[in-house]
């Protein structure tokens, strides 16, 4: 039987130590904040925006969400980054996504100063990652990282799957694997057998995006499994890639969703935010 990797209780921690960190910042006089801008009114990205100001307001960190409608031009959009980007007192600029098709969302990323990009989605902080020199790192990534870590998990020298290769996720997953020295493989819709690869993971990170995607013969006995993936059964239960009941009985330790990632991304996205705050006003509090 896994042990089962407790996201939820994780963040917890980690949201706690944040909030010491910030009332340590206020102490002198210094406020870290984050501003996120929403365009249109697509339902799943307003709860992760609400979510994201209440958690700031949980661990101290000042918020401001700026709505903007669904046919805001590209060039207002813009403009809204240049103003937030020139705001001393907002320390991380983050653009939800997806945006309406009209707007190019590279430009608006590259727009975002790299020292506020609290998503680390710009070039030059995906640059400094796969130099080894990263400013921030992605959330959902690093939020992978913080759980292996704190659950105990080696990376040195183990085989590690990941299978995606997303910019947000896949991608950066194996960066940060391989940056702690892991043999990194990963697996993508083209990978002509993901079952050989996942077989020999020690630590296998699935962000396919599909329910039921791994499955126990897929599972090198005693691997750490970490699930990504966030999707809808048929009867709308929330599920991850792994189909956990063929899966938990052969890995030594497991993300449950929910429970697991999801809650991470969040939390790293406000540590991130403070990192910015700190390194804008050159403090190390
Ligand atoms: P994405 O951009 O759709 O990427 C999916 C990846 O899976 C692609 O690289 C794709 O390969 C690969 N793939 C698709 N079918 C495959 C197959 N049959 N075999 C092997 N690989 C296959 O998705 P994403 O943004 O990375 O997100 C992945 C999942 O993580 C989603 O469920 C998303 O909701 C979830 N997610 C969760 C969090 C969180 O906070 N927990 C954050 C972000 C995303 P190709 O590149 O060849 O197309």
């Amino acid at each position: 039987m896994a042990a089962i990797i407790d996201g939820k209780k994780i963040s917890a921690e980690i949201r706690a130590e944040i909030k010491e960190e910030t009332e340590a910042l206020k102490a002198q006089g210094i406020t870290a904040g984050l501003a996120v801008i929403i365009v249109g009114n697509d339902p799943a990205s307003e709860v992760y925006v609400r979510n994201k100001g209440r958690a700031c307001g949980e661990v101290g960190i000042y918020s401001e969400i700026i709505a903007l409608p669904e046919n805001t031009s590209e060039a207002e959009l813009l403009e809204k980054i240049d103003a937030l980007n020139a705001r001393r007192e907002i320390n991380g600029i983050l653009v939800q996504l997806p945006l309406p098709k009209h707007i190019n969302e590279k430009a608006v990323t590259a727009r975002i100063l790299p020292e506020k990009d609290v998503d680390a989605f710009h070039y030059e902080n995906v640059g400094r990652i796969t130099l080894g020199k990263p400013r921030f790192l992605p959330c959902t990534p690093a939020g992978v990282m913080e759980l292996l870590h704190r659950s105990g998990v080696e990376i040195a020298g183990k085989e590690c799957v990941v299978v995606g290769r997303s910019n947000i996720v896949g991608k950066p997953m194996a960066q940060l694997l391989l940056g702690e020295n892991g043999t990194v493989t990963i697996c993508h819709s083209k990978t002509a057998d993901v079952a050989s690869h996942t077989r020999r993971s020690d630590i296998l990170v699935s962000s396919v995006g599909k329910a039921g995607f791994i499955t126990g013969d897929m599972i090198k006995k005693g691997a750490v499994v970490i699930d990504v993936g966030i999707n809808r059964t048929p009867d709308g239960k929330l599920c991850g890639d792994v189909d956990f009941a063929s899966v938990e009985p052969l890995a030594s330790m497991i993300t449950p969703v929910p429970g697991g990632v999801g809650p991470m991304t969040i939390t790293m996205l406000l540590k991130n935010t403070l990192t910015a705050a700190k390194l804008q006003n050159n403090t190390n509090v």
